[in-house]
């Protein structure tokens, strides 16, 4: 886990020039802890261990960047962590799980209608010792902490910002750090998922949702974690031209959308866009090898 690993690459080669584009490199923070996930991650965890908890508890699914992450980092903070998992136990257990129980995590598989009703599963699990965090990290606490992905590198000359939308905290937390010249775009990962505009809203003040920033919806590929030939091929083009890895649940959508969009005139030409490798290539091990060239 290095902070001083992220860099802003430039990658206008990768769509032939025909705009300036860049992209802050935040999956080199970790292999594991990766992207956007510290980021959102460390209020919560300052704030538990000032509050005296000895242990993160939180959700996600088998191949959760979140519960990775916060299996981790916890164990770096010396935090015992629980990871509450999206159905029942498998019979072989995913890379990302495996990895976790590896960093100490304690897992509780949990049925897919019981894993909806995350205030049961709080109430039915209540001890003092444990901080709970929300599935993905939403929340103020993480669209705070994801502030800072703005400003550990001088993005000031940028005027559109560019990012990969689940829950909406780290848009959230870009809207929030945005300067005034800059306009933030959301790529949204998941289908007709409509109730995205107010999960953000909820994050933001009144000023902060008077800033300039925009939901996209046209570039889901078929909802979450689901994905077509096209994207495989087009992740293999990005390594191959530019050495720059993408996971296929989120930043594999979010510069194929990109491109799509500057084909259809979306961007000024003079625009200098940043767009933001938000990690999650630990996720790429769900699939078959040799369907990724890296
Ligand atoms: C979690 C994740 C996102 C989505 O972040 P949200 O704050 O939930 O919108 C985007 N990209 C990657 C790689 C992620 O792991």
């Amino acid at each position: 886990m290095n902070i001083d690993n992220i860099y802003i690459q430039d990658i206008s080669a990768l769509y032939n020039n025909i705009m300036n584009i860049n992209i802050l490199r935040a999956d080199l923070f970790d292999s594991l802890v990766s992207g956007n996930k510290w980021f959102k991650l460390q209020f919560y965890v300052r704030d538990a261990m000032a509050a005296g908890k000895t242990t993160l508890a939180t959700f996600g699914g088998p191949y959760s960047n979140h519960i990775i992450a916060t299996a981790k980092y916890g164990a770096s903070m010396g935090l015992n962590t629980v990871g509450f998992i999206r159905g029942e136990k498998p019979t072989t257990l995913s890379p990302t799980l495996t990895d976790a129980i590896q960093y100490g995590m304690t897992l509780y598989f949990v049925s897919r209608e019981d894993f909806e009703q995350t205030e049961k599963i709080i109430a039915e699990n209540q001890d003092p010792n444990w901080a709970w965090i929300p599935e993905g990290g939403y929340g103020i606490t993480g669209a705070e902490g994801a502030k800072s992905m703005l400003t550990i590198k001088d993005t000031s000359s940028y005027d559109t910002i560019i990012c990969a939308v689940g829950t909406g905290t780290m848009m959230a937390g870009l809207i929030k750090a945005a300067a005034p010249h800059q306009k933030v775009i959301g790529l949204s990962i998941l289908k007709n998922n409509i109730s995205i505009d107010a999960a953000i809203k909820a994050l933001l003040t009144k000023e902060e949702a008077n800033k300039n920033f925009e939901m996209i919806h046209d570039y889901h590929f078929g909802g979450y974690a689901k994905h077509k030939p096209a994207l495989i091929d087009f992740m293999n083009e990005c390594y191959k031209k530019m050495e720059l890895p993408l996971d296929f649940v989120y930043t594999a959508k979010l510069m194929y959308g990109v491109r799509d969009l500057a084909t259809k005139g979306k961007f000024e030409p003079s625009s200098k866009i940043l767009v933001i490798h938000s990690g999650g290539l630990q996720g790429n091990r769900s699939f078959k090898k040799g369907t990724l060239r890296f």
